[in-house]
């Protein structure tokens, strides 16, 4: 069986063929090119939102597994309303106020065991290439200037709308159209660039004296700039199909006349309790409000993984009991693993057996659009198998084939075994040294590279602390 997803795009589910043309196995393939919608970052992000990327770990991670290579992108957004009123009502840049909350970004996704990425671009550092999308779409004679603000005229991009299969009526009537405060000529038109106001960021750009970024130009900027060409997959949670999705692809499309993006998978929402997660409601929570009330990042991730995801996640503490009770079942049955009497004997063929059933339904659960609940039943029957065997002795081929296949899976699932970092010698060199190169990054005004290397260290579990003495670091819990 070969790997097939749910294509937004095309409505149909569909084998994956990166790069659209067929080759012998994925090694043969370039590195499959994914984005992935980022956050903005002006405040702590939701558990809905850690579905979302935790699923787009969970893609990186089987494409991987299945021997692909994966280049890929996250967008941080770091200037909006929200991120400037932020910063304006907390006295600070707004550098230095989304810096904090991407750090406390990247701190969650190391906590979650979500890898990291080869890209996270900021808005802020790639003004540029915004600046050379908008010039392509003007030349084409597709944006209109008002009030200070740059407009996409959609009634000249005539595919407006195959994403998210609406009908070109239901747009006209605005009836769900975002809100924006701007003046348009039509109201499905989105601005690619804003008129600034008082008291905020303001960039150059060779159409306009001033301004800022849409958040829609943005993505389309960061893909044209990483990629270059048409992109393998793009992701986002269900909510960003229309109409941000919708105007990510008028804008590369119109501008660079070839097709955005292959294939489109969305993330199904994520209920709290059985409703629509709200601060109202009192069942809005963030990663650290859950690990406060002593829930483990491990078994979050364990319950997010555990849905398919094209349906909703209804989560509950009740559920995130269970995830917890699973986790300690998975616990003893690795002990059992690691203690077991080993003998010079014969091989069990119970075990190569059950090894093989396990290995093949998880990768056909797999493939199958990422079916993750498949994927848990065959790793839950593997452990109903393996377990009564370890009562006895076994040989030491069978130990190995076990937990082999156990840590391969593994390489997808990241919750199997619990990872304990320790700090060794070699560990602090290297820490140490990063600190220091991003000491001189920073006093070269280099804050590309100062970002990257917090960031790469806190994909790795270790948490940067800058005080009056210098930057101290400690292992994330
Ligand atoms: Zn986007």
């Amino acid at each position: 069986m070969s790997l097939k997803f749910y294509n937004t795009y095309t409505h149909t589910t569909e084998e994956f063929i990166p790069g659209g043309v067929r080759k012998n196995t994925p090694a043969d393939y370039d590195a499959v090119s994914i984005y992935s919608c980022g956050p903005t970052v002006y405040s702590y992000a939701h558990i809905g939102n850690f579905r979302t990327f935790t699923l787009n770990d969970l893609l990186r991670r089987y494409l991987k597994y299945s021997g692909y290579k994966v280049e890929h992108t996250m967008n941080i957004t770091d200037v909006d309303d929200k991120t400037i009123k932020g910063a304006n009502d907390n006295g600070l840049s707004l550098k230095d106020f989304t810096e904090k909350y991407t750090n406390i970004f990247f701190e969650d996704l190391a906590s979650l065991s979500i890898e990291q990425f080869e890209h996270y671009p900021r808005a802020t550092d790639n003004i540029d290439s915004m600046d050379d999308i908008i010039e392509r779409l003007r030349n084409k004679g597709l944006v209109y200037e008002k009030d200070g603000s740059l407009y996409f005229s959609i009634a000249k991009f005539e595919q407006y709308g195959k994403l998210s299969n609406l009908e070109k009526r239901e747009t006209i009537s605005g009836a769900r159209y975002d809100a924006d405060e701007y003046e348009k000529d039509d109201a499905r038109d989105f601005a690619l660039w804003k008129a600034s106001k008082e008291n905020e960021p303001s960039w150059k750009i060779k159409s306009m004296d001033g301004g800022r970024p849409g958040w829609h130009i943005e993505c389309s900027a960061m893909v044209r700039k990483i990629y270059g060409k048409t992109i393998d997959i793009h992701t986002g949670g269900v909510d960003l199909i229309f109409p941000h999705h919708e105007n990510e692809i008028a804008q590369s499309e119109a501008a660079y006349g070839e097709p955005f993006a292959r294939y489109w998978l969305h993330w199904e929402h994520l209920l709290v309790e059985g409703t629509k997660m709200s601060k109202s409601k009192g069942n809005f929570y963030t990663l650290r409000d859950l690990t406060e009330k002593g829930y483990s990042p491990r078994a979050i991730r364990y319950l997010l993984l555990s849905a398919h995801y094209r349906k909703q996640l209804n989560f509950t503490l009740e559920g995130l009991k269970g995830a917890e009770s699973s986790l300690e079942k998975i616990d003893n049955f690795i002990t059992r693993l690691n203690s077991v009497n080993v003998e010079e004997t014969n091989r069990n063929k119970t075990v190569s057996d059950a090894v093989e059933l396990y290995l093949k339904d998880f990768s056909e659960s797999m493939d199958n659009d990422l079916n993750t609940s498949g994927a848990f039943g065959a790793f839950f029957e593997f452990m109903h198998t393996v377990n009564p065997l370890l009562d006895r002795a076994i040989s030491k081929e069978d130990k190995e084939e076990i937990l082999s296949a156990l840590k391969k899976t593994d390489m997808v699932f990241g919750f199997i075994f619990s990872d304990t970092k320790t700090i060794d010698a070699e560990l602090e060199k290297r820490v140490n040294t990063l600190i220091e190169e991003r000491k001189q990054a920073r006093i070269d005004k280099n804050f590309k590279r100062s970002d990257e290397i917090r960031d790469e260290l806190l994909a790795e579990g270790i948490i940067l602390e800058d005080g009056k003495e210098g930057t101290r670091w400690k292992l994330k819990k």
